[in-house]
């Protein structure tokens, strides 16, 4: 199943150009009071979620997806993890530009030497918010990634077992700062971890390593690769991760970015597509204007 969040926080199933209501199939989820939990509720129980969308849909109202405004399908992931360099072809392109590297040795490791990186959860908007570019002055860039959801507790997993947690699959931007910071600083501002359109049920994917992706702004290609050019492969990054800390329902994993990273500029329109997901626009505004939401994307990308 595809679900997505859209509008005011409404759970939509999505069929083809169709996003069916099933907001009500939310009221499986247990209700708590202070302190919540640190995970995120929907993906925790998303077999009931599901289960009860499948009854919803049937009678459910619907909206055109070009209508609504897609929020992340993950609400509150409690920690975005994210892998540097782990397509060979990008490894070269950071490593044969300074402004890519800044001549920091910690920006040219390999990811087997460099392990993965955390971005703070309040960068995460979905692809009708768009990303607001907080420094015009520095350079700034897209990086199209596949997005890992995990679905349940785990820790020390071994790579064979990995992919038994994952929950779904989501496009991601991991949008960046370059500089001579750490990476989860130049990663971390509002709105640079955009997730969507929606999430694909693992059910679905059942090879993540084998998804076409690309990325073009402006209607220009900017990313175009494949998943199996991963460096590590999604079940050796969640054993990476694992490895390291528990994962728990609604951690988001983002899988890195092949090569082609170029700068995006206030007034860019982002196309970016997974085979198997489908594709999400997402508008590029400035810090320093008006923030207008947008709404927009495509099922593209079968
Ligand atoms: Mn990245």
């Amino acid at each position: 199943m595809r679900l997505c969040r859209f509008n005011d926080g409404r759970l939509g199933a999505v069929d083809g150009q169709t996003i069916k209501d099933v907001t009500a199939a939310l009221d499986v989820l247990p209700s708590y009071r202070y302190p919540l939990p640190g995970h995120d509720l929907l993906i925790e129980h998303l077999d009931e979620v599901v289960g009860r969308a499948r009854v919803l849909q049937a009678h459910a109202q619907t909206f055109p997806v070009e209508g609504v405004t897609l929020l992340s399908p993950v609400a509150n992931p409690g920690k975005i993890i994210a892998a540097p360099v782990n397509y060979q072809k990008h490894l070269h392109e950071v490593r044969g530009d300074t402004a890519l590297h800044n001549n920091n040795p910690g920006h040219t490791l390999t990811i087997q030497s460099t392990g993965l990186f955390l971005k703070a959860t309040s960068s995460l908007v979905g692809p009708g918010h768009g990303a607001v570019i907080r420094h015009a002055d520095r350079r700034t860039d897209h990086e199209v990634e596949l997005a890992v959801v995990i679905g349940r507790r785990a820790s020390r997993l071994r790579r064979d077992e990995a992919l038994a947690c994952v929950a779904g699959y989501a496009i991601g931007l991991d949008i960046t700062i370059r500089g001579s910071e750490d990476r989860s600083f130049r990663k971390s501002p509002d709105t640079y971890s955009v997730l969507g359109p929606w999430l694909v049920t693992a059910d679905e994917i059942p090879d993540p390593g084998s998804l076409d992706l690309q990325i073009s702004v402006n209607g220009e290609l900017r990313q175009q690769s494949n998943t199996r050019q991963m460096i590590l492969n999604v079940a050796e990054l969640i054993e990476m991760a694992s490895a390291m800390y528990t994962l728990h329902p609604g951690d988001v994993l983002f899988t890195g970015t092949p090569e082609g990273v170029r700068p995006i500029v206030p007034g860019d329109r982002i196309v970016a597509a997974i085979a198997r997901i489908g594709s999400m626009t997402v508008a590029v505004y400035s810090a320093d204007g008006p923030v207008q939401a947008t709404s927009g994307t495509s099922a593209a990308g079968e």
